[in-house]
């Protein structure tokens, strides 16, 4: 990351890439460099009270960014008043403005909606780059709490283009004193049951939250359609604690293996003691054979 001191900013924003639950984000062009960057902006005013959470996902970002392929890489931040980007301790700012190396290649939700689903192969290979991230960002001590498939960008639109971790806005660095996280967080449709249990009797979720969201969307990869979705939130929720999901319509899953259905059953244990941990979800046979295959010289 960028050694950021008292110089003015210097980038010029231009035509918006995205938006989500607390920031739009924009292209960022470097003036002097014309190097383009995803430049998140995030409205102090719409966090007031929970400015915590853009500190912590500076922090997150500054022990993990540059440390893993599939994980978007914070190259700078800062804080603006009236579209002066200036640099943050200078005057009373409104926006929060971190700028990130630019994935080019869109969500991977966008390329679910226009597929409608994956073919096996490319999806187990998919899940298996994020899950491999998962694992590293876990080993960190970190727990991202909002994977879903609107988070996980294509670094370019190149066919084969690396998947990559974004948005660490709910992700946490886990206590060892305090090993359990608390609170209702995420995104309704991939939420772990532990979460909801959270707000019932404070049991507390950690990392196996991630490993439960990479199920959901290991489904929809497979079957184009969430497993959870139903009329209302309520009824949402009573089903991801009860585990209710079936791989039905039938037609939907006729061509899909039950390697694969056991690894989407895995990981959507309800129980997070005896859901697979994301090193243990990578051994499973249906990623295993996902493998890249060197072929020898010959
Ligand atoms: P929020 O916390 O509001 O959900 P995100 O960090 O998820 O904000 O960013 C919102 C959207 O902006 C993403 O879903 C994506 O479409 C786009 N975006 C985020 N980061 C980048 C990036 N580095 N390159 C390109 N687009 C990005
Ligand atoms: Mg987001």
């Amino acid at each position: 990351m960028q050694n950021t001191t008292i110089t003015p900013c210097q980038y010029c924003t231009g035509r918006m890439l995205g938006s989500g639950t607390y920031a739009i984000v924009r292209e960022a062009i470097h003036i002097h460099t014309n190097q383009v960057y995803a430049c998140k902006i995030i409205n102090k005013q719409r966090m007031a009270g929970r400015e915590y959470l853009i500190r912590n996902e500076i922090a997150v970002l500054e022990r993990i960014s540059s440390g893993h392929p599939n994980i978007v890489t914070l190259h700078d931040y800062f804080e603006s008043v009236r579209n002066v980007l200036m640099k943050s301790h200078m005057q009373s700012p409104r926006n929060m403005y971190l700028c990130f190396d630019l994935c080019t290649g869109g969500e991977l939700f966008d390329q679910i909606c226009s597929k409608r689903h994956y073919y096996e192969a490319d999806a187990a290979s998919l899940v298996r780059t994020i899950l491999t991230a998962v694992k590293y960002i876990h080993g960190a001590g970190i727990v991202h709490r909002d994977l879903k498939p609107e988070n996980l960008l294509f670094r370019t639109q190149a066919e084969d283009a690396d998947l990559m971790i974004a948005d660490f806005g709910l992700s946490r660095v886990m206590d060892n004193e305090k090993p359990l996280l608390n609170g209702v967080y995420g995104t309704p449709g991939y939420m772990a049951p532990e979460i909801f249990f959270d707000s019932v009797d404070a049991a507390g979720h950690g990392k196996p939250v991630d490993v439960w969201a990479m199920g959901v969307i290991t489904y929809l990869l497979l079957a184009g359609y969430a497993p959870f979705d139903r009329d209302t939130p309520e009824a949402e929720m009573q089903a991801i604690i009860a585990g209710d999901y079936a791989f039905a319509p039938a037609e939907y899953w006729a061509n899909v293996s039950e390697t694969a259905r056991d690894f989407v059953q895995a990981c959507l244990t309800v129980d997070p003691v005896r859901r697979p941990t994301a090193a243990e979800a990578l051994e499973h046979q249906w990623l295993a054979s996902a493998a890249p295959h060197f072929v020898a010289d010959p």
